[in-house]
C-alpha cells in the first residue's frame, strides 16, 4: 500500500534527481573558462555566474562571456530563490569598481556587456550612480560594446532609475520574476506592480527593455501567460523563461520541472503576443545568450 509518507518521499526523492535535460558539462574543463575565472580574480570582481551558481558556467565562460556583478557580493534583501548571500554592507562603496569592470570588459573584447548587481538598500540612491559609472566606464573604454543592465527595482526610486537611463545602456533589464501569486512569497520585499511600473517607465524613457520569468513554483499556464500579457502592455520588448531550481533546503521548494516541450509551448506564447525575442528553455537565465537577443535588436531597429 502507498502511504501518504511514502508518497511524499517519492515525490521528493524525483524532485531532488535533475531530468536528463539538464546534464551540463562541467565547469572549468575548458581554456576559456580559467581564462576568464583568473582575470575575474585578479581584477577582484564579483559575477553572479557564481554567486548564484548559473548552471550555464560552463557554457558561458567557455564561450568567453559573463554576467558582472556589481556593488560588492552582499545582497540587502533576502529572496526566497536566489543563493547569492545576503547582510548589511554598511554603506561602503568600491570606486575603483566600474573601472575594473570596464578594463575586465575590454580584455575580453566584448560585443554585450551584462551587469547586474545586488540589491544595496544601505545606500541612498540604493547602488543607482555606481551602476551610471559602470556604463560610462564602458562606454568610454568600449565604446563599441553593447551595454545590458540588469537591474533591482531601487525600492521604486524613480530618480535612482532615471540615473541608470540617463547613462543610456542599450537594453534595461528587470525580471519579474513571477507571476503575481508567487511573487509574495519568493520577494517579499518587492512588488510585483511596481517591477511592471519600472519597465514602464524605462520603455517610455526610450530604453528597450526585458525581463524574466522563472517557473516551477507552482504557478499555473494561466497565470504565468497572464503575466506575459501584464508585460507586453508595458511593451516589453524581451522574455526570458527559465527552470527555478532550488539552490538549498532553506529556499523555496520547487513544485515541478516543466519540460522542454512545455518550454517550447511558452516561447510560441510569447512570440505570439508580440515579444521582439523569447527565449525559454530549462537552462535559461536572465543573461543566457544575452548578446544573441541584443543582436538581433539591433538588426531588427
Ligand atoms: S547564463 Fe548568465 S549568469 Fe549563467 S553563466 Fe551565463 S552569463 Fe553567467
Amino acid at each position: 500500500m502507498v502511504t501518504t509518507d511514502s508518497r511524499q518521499l517519492n515525490e521528493k526523492s524525483v524532485l531532488r534527481r535533475l531530468p536528463e535535460w539538464f546534464k551540463v558539462p562541467a565547469p572549468g574543463s575548458s581554456e576559456g573558462y580559467r581564462k576568464l575565472k583568473s582575470l575575474m580574480t585578479t581584477e577582484g570582481l564579483n559575477t553572479v555566474c557564481e554567486e548564484a551558481r548559473c548552471p550555464n558556467i560552463g557554457e558561458c565562460w567557455g564561450r568567453g562571456t559573463s554576467t558582472f556583478m556589481i556593488l560588492g557580493d552582499t545582497c540587502t534583501r533576502a529572496c526566497r530563490y536566489c543563493s547569492v548571500k545576503t547582510g548589511n554592507p554598511g554603506g561602503i562603496v568600491d570606486a575603483w569598481e566600474p573601472l575594473r569592470v570596464a578594463r575586465a570588459v575590454s580584455q575580453m573584447a566584448l560585443e554585450h556587456a551584462v551587469i547586474t548587481s545586488v540589491d544595496r538598500d544601505d545606500l541612498p540612491d540604493k547602488g543607482a550612480h555606481v551602476f551610471a559609472k559602470t556604463i560610462q566606464a564602458i562606454l568610454r573604454t568600449c565604446p563599441e560594446t553593447r551595454i545590458e543592465v540588469l537591474i533591482p527595482d531601487f525600492g521604486g526610486d524613480w530618480n535612482a532609475l532615471n540615473v541608470v537611463l540617463n547613462a543610456k545602456p542599450q537594453i534595461l533589464n528587470h525580471n519579474i520574476e513571477s507571476v503575481p501569486r508567487v511573487f509574495r512569497k519568493i520577494r517579499p520585499k518587492g512588488s510585483y506592480w511596481m517591477s511592471l511600473e519600472l519597465l514602464d517607465r524605462a520603455k517610455r524613457h526610450g530604453a528597450r527593455t526585458k525581463s524574466g520569468i522563472m517557473v516551477g513554483f507552482g504557478e499555473t499556464t494561466d497565470e504565468v501567460l497572464s503575466t506575459m500579457d501584464d508585460l507586453r502592455d508595458v511593451d516589453c520588448d524581451i522574455l526570458t523563461i527559465g527552470q527555478y531550481l532550488r539552490p538549498s533546503n532553506r529556499h523555496q521548494p520547487l513544485d515541478r520541472y516543466y519540460t522542454p516541450a512545455e518550454f517550447d509551448d511558452l516561447k510560441r506564447e510569447g512570440s505570439t503576443r508580440g515579444f521582439r525575442h523569447v527565449e525559454s528553455g530549462p537552462l535559461v537565465r536572465s543573461s543566457y545568450h544575452a548578446e544573441e537577443q541584443s543582436r538581433d535588436m539591433v538588426a531588427s531597429v
